[in-house]
Parts: C-alpha cells; sequence; structure tokens
C-alpha cells in the first residue's frame, strides 16, 4: 500500500480556451482509479478553480484582484468539484472535498484536525479532493501556491510521494523553450538544481518554477520522494507510482525519514513570532547533518521579535540567511536570561527543529 499526494496544476486541467479539460481530467482520473483500486492512499490537490470560473463568466475585468479572485473561485470550484464527481463516479469513487485555508493549520491542534479529517476520508474509502479557499483567503496570509499546499498535506499524511503534475516534462537545465535543453531527470539528496532554473512565472500559477524547486528540495529534505512531471504525457501517474524510471520526469530524492511533528515545524514558518539570530558556532552546529544539535541559549545572538513557550521561531546565522525553524521550549525573557548561565537547557531542542535543506 502507498500513500501519495497528487497536486495537478490549473495549466493541465485548462485548455486554451480557458475550460476545463474533461478529457484530460478523465485520464487521471483512470489513473487514480487503478490506485484506489489496489488500495493505495490518494489526496488530489486540484487547482483550476479561477481557470474554471474564467471560463463561465466573462463580468469580472472591471473588479480589482482581489473582489476577481472571490468571485471567480467561488463559480469555479463549484463547477471544478463537479466535474471531478461526475468522473470519479463512473469509476464508484466516492469524493470529499476539502478548502483550506492558511489559518486552517495556525497551530498544531489544527494541524491534528486536518490530519484526522483526511485520516477519516481515507477510512471510508473517499478520495479528498484539496484546494486553497481562494474566495475567503487573506491576501497575504494565502499558501504561496497549490505546491506549498500540497506538499504540506503530503507531509501531513506522512505520504512517500508528492507527484506535481504541471504542462512541462520536469525541470530543465537551461531554457525549456531551447531545443538543446534537458530534463533533470534525478536530483540526488543534498544537491542543488538551484542554478538551472529559470526565474520566469509564465504558465505557473501564482509561484514560479524557482518556488516549485524550492519546495520540492524542502520536502524530499523531510523524507518525501517529489515528482514533477508532465500531467499530459502518457500514463505518468502509474508510471512514478510504479518507480518507472524511463519515464521522463524530475524526481528529488527523499532524505531520511522526520517524525510528524518536525514535518509539522517544517510548514509552520509562516506562522513563527520571532528570529533568533545565533552565532557562528552555533550555525555550524546546527547545519551539520552528521549530528544531532539542539539550539542552546549560548549560541543566540540576538533575537528580533517576541516568543512565549512553544511558539514557532525562525533560526537565521549572523549573514540573516534562514537556517532553520523550531519551536521554543521557553519564552523570551527566560532565553535571554540564560544566554550567560551555565548547564543550560536547549531553547529549541533538536526534536522541534527543522533544519532547511541546504541548496
Ligand atoms: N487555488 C487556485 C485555483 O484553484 C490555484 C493556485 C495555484 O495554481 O497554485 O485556481
Amino acid at each position: 500500500m502507498s500513500t501519495i499526494t497528487i497536486k495537478i496544476g490549473s495549466n493541465v486541467l485548462t485548455g486554451p480556451d480557458r475550460r476545463l479539460n474533461v478529457d484530460r481530467m478523465e485520464d487521471l482520473a483512470r489513473q487514480i482509479a487503478v490506485l484506489h483500486s489496489r488500495g493505495d492512499k490518494v489526496v488530489l490537490v486540484s487547482s483550476g478553480a479561477m481557470a474554471a470560473g474564467r471560463g463561465m463568466t466573462s463580468d469580472y475585468e472591471h473588479l480589482d484582484p482581489v473582489a476577481q479572485r472571490q468571485l471567480l473561485s467561488s463559480i469555479g470550484q463549484v463547477k471544478l468539484i463537479d466535474t471531478w464527481q461526475q468522473i470519479f463516479s463512473a469509476h464508484n469513487i466516492k469524493i470529499g472535498q476539502l478548502l483550506l485555508t492558511k489559518q486552517d493549520l495556525r497551530t498544531r491542534a489544527h494541524y491534528l484536525n486536518m490530519k484526522n479529517c483526511v485520516d477519516v476520508l481515507w477510512n471510508s474509502g473517499v478520495l479528498p479532493v484539496v484546494n486553497e479557499n481562494d474566495a475567503v483567503s487573506l491576501t497575504g496570509l494565502m499558501f504561496t501556491d497549490n505546491d506549498e499546499l500540497s506538499a504540506l498535506i503530503a507531509s501531513m499524511m506522512d505520504c512517500q510521494k508528492l507527484i506535481i503534475l504541471s504542462n512541462i516534462d520536469g525541470i530543465f537545465d537551461g531554457d525549456p523553450k531551447d531545443p538543446s535543453a534537458h530534463v533533470i531527470t534525478e536530483v540526488r539528496r543534498g544537491t542543488s538544481v538551484a542554478q538551472y532554473v529559470q526565474a520566469s512565472k509564465s504558465d505557473f500559477g501564482r509561484g514560479g518554477m524557482v518556488t516549485k524547486c524550492r519546495m520540492a528540495q524542502k520536502t524530499a529534505g523531510a523524507g518525501i520522494d517529489v515528482y514533477i512531471a508532465n500531467g499530459s504525457a502518457s500514463d505518468t501517474i502509474l508510471r512514478i507510482a510504479d518507480d518507472d524510471s524511463s519515464l521522463v520526469r524530475t524526481h528529488f530524492e527523499a532524505a531520511g525519514r522526520n517524525t510528524a511533528v518536525k514535518k509539522w515545524i517544517a510548514y509552520s514558518d509562516g506562522f513563527a513570532t520571532a528570529r533568533i539570530v545565533v552565532n557562528e558556532g552555533a550555525a555550524t552546529a546546527l547545519l551539520d547533518t552528521s549530528r544531532v544539535s539542539s539550539l542552546l541559549p549560548v549560541g543566540i545572538k540576538e533575537i528580533e521579535g517576541n516568543f512565549k513557550k512553544d511558539d514557532i521561531v525562525i533560526i537565521a546565522d549572523e549573514s540573516g540567511k534562514n537556517i532553520a525553524v523550531g519551536r521554543v521550549a521557553t519564552d523570551k525573557d527566560t532565553a535571554l536570561r540564560q544566554v550567560g548561565a551555565k548547564r543550560q537547557r536547549p531553547i529549541v531542542h533538536y526534536d522541534y527543529l527543522f533544519v532547511y535543506p541546504q541548496v
């Protein structure tokens, strides 16, 4: 039995006419139905609400961007989920709709509630179909894009694989439009593909290729195999599920597996209340993957912002680069008092610390 999160981008689900491409959706559903029938647990993260909305009304251009998003996503989401429901019912699969905002994952209690919800659906044989609740999400408090949302779900559900389907074959070692550019098929742990990636946002929804890559590396760092592949190629989902390496796609190799709490912390940086700048010795110790290090008060150089016990904080090195995120074991005043003390207890214990993969 495998557990897989599959994210399908708007550019896979819609054609040039801006309407939902039902043939494509049927083909992807057929593949997901095969996984479902053999007992694999799948979460489908489906974009396309705004795109579907654009195909249903043209009366939105006079609205401001927030109002456009609210209008288009609310009418489009109905169409999107209705289409998925009809398609999956032909395979006797019930779907359940989950519309999330970032705020729904604010605390560990929110997060566990969400995890529980997906478990309930899975245990009842229902396929969860997830999207961001764009109609009510606050600008500035949104997921970067559905890649981030799918990475978080894959991590939350402890999935073995995250498959991100878009309309190109993977990450290219140059401009995808240049015929001499090739797809980078394997990204081994600890290596970087950042230097190849074009900063262009074209065709990739809210995020761009750079964001896509960064998210993929972080998720692989959390212990999940990530695949960026072309949703219109033949049997993409099935071939990835069956580890068919002859498929042209980019695979980010999973690093060692993390605990459930660490996975939550990896994606909770959006809720950090403070930033702790650490000295060089502490930064070196935290980044050394060959040993296990907690952040001790003696490593603190400066604290920006405030925190209470159990809050999430970002940890940065002296140059200002964010290197980790973690949950603090004390409040700020106690932490500051301990900076000079002997035999200190960790401010952020290793078990509650996620060090960003170095790319
Ligand atoms: N939630 C958006 C939609 O369904 C898509 C966001 C994205 O493309 O990442 O239209």
